[in-house]
């Protein structure tokens, strides 16, 4: 399939690369993907980054059948552009697709589409530490009607932001509310996708927390409320006496790639892993007896962002004295050195645009 290309009239001024932030500012081009029944997946194209025309009554809007993506793109010291693992983020947003009830789409046609799409747009590629080209990929529901079903016509879209570091403090330890009444997922349902609504179930948490002085929450299980499941919209990781403990994935906890590739690292290192149940009990207790080194959540978004201080019911406590662990530190400098090309690639992670 040829993906047509009408390139914009009125090229936009580029950012300051100092005042980045998150998701603020947007490229000069999109991709568009249209699918309708009968037709599939067809007319995939590059056009002028802008608004979209929909109908009020748009699907979308009312429903939430939506899914999305997250993926980075660097510039080497060498130049050339990299992905990294991007083929993971397609087979994820096919997960993601069958649990909502969107149709499956061709992986390696959408990948195309998003390097050729950051191929055009390379000139807005930052390449001060901390920073990239942050990809978002996402599919919505069009069908105009008002009727509880899965729609028959959807958009594929891609857009870029050039971003800054994830938190403007930079890689400094967050503080975290464990969170006691509201879950994120259940078993069951749809934690374990990049489906819209799941964010917006999570956001009184999150505000409710900051109220409290709190960065994020750590989400307990749905059903115990008693197990660790992730870190605002990271998985977590928690090295107690040595050994580093990640939740076993389930329906409700969203399987990141970078926890994929930390749990690659830490092995290839010689780092005892497990991934089992983890009771925040059993983190209070270990932080009793002096066992609990360090915490830290990770996503493509942070990479690695380290727990300072952790607040459950009345106590809180202080990890790896209010400072980044060791091998928190170790483990964003080796992910943030494959990514960007400054560090040989062992794994074969790295998935160079040459177009
Ligand atoms: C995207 C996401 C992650 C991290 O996934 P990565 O592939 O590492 O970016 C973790 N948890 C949630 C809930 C997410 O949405």
């Amino acid at each position: 399939m040829e993906i047509t290309l009408v390139k914009t009239t009125k090229p936009k001024p580029k950012p300051d690369p100092e005042k980045l932030g998150f998701g603020r500012v947007f490229t000069d081009h999109m991709f568009i993907w249209d699918y309708s029944e009968g037709k599939g997946w067809h007319n995939p194209r590059i056009v002028p980054y802008g608004p979209l025309e929909m109908d009020p009554a748009c699907a979308v809007l009312h429903y939430g059948q939506a899914v999305f993506e997250g993926m980075k793109a660097y510039k080497a010291p060498d130049g050339r552009i990299l992905l990294f693992r991007p083929e993971q983020n397609m087979a994820r947003l096919n997960r993601s697709n069958a649990r909502l009830s969107i149709p499956q789409f061709d992986e390696e046609l959408a990948l195309q589409a998003i390097k050729q799409l950051v191929a055009l747009e390379r000139d807005w590629i930052p390449t001060a530490p901390g920073t990239a080209l942050y990809i978002r990929p996402f599919i919505i529901a069009t069908d105009n009607i008002l009727g509880v079903r899965p729609s028959s016509s959807y958009k594929f879209i891609v857009i870029l932001s050039p971003v800054g570091a994830y938190y403007e403090e930079g890689l400094n330890p967050v503080s975290i509310y464990v969170e006691p009444y509201y879950v994120r997922a259940v078993r069951g349902g749809t934690g374990f996708a990049k489906a819209a609504g799941n964010y917006a179930g999570s956001l009184l948490a999150q505000k409710n927390a900051q109220a409290k002085g709190y960065s994020q929450v750590l989400w307990l299980d749905g059903i115990e409320r008693r197990y660790v499941e992730e870190v605002g919209a990271m998985n977590v990781f928690f090295n107690i006496g040595g050994e580093l403990i990640t939740p076993d994935l389930g329906d409700s906890i969203l399987p990141g790639v970078t926890r994929d590739s930390i749990l690659q690292l830490l092995r290839s290192w010689g780092v005892p892993t497990v991934e089992r149940r983890l009771s925040v009990d059993e983190v209070f207790e270990a932080h009793a007896q002096g066992r609990l080194v360090e915490a830290f959540g990770c996503g493509t978004a942070a990479v690695v962002s380290p727990i300072g201080r952790l607040g459950y019911r009345e106590q809180v406590i202080e990890i790896s004295g209010g400072k980044i662990g060791e091998l928190t530190q170790r483990l964003y400098d080796t992910l943030t050195g494959i990514q960007t090309g400054k560090l040989p690639d062992p794994f074969g992670w790295v998935v160079e645009i040459d177009i």
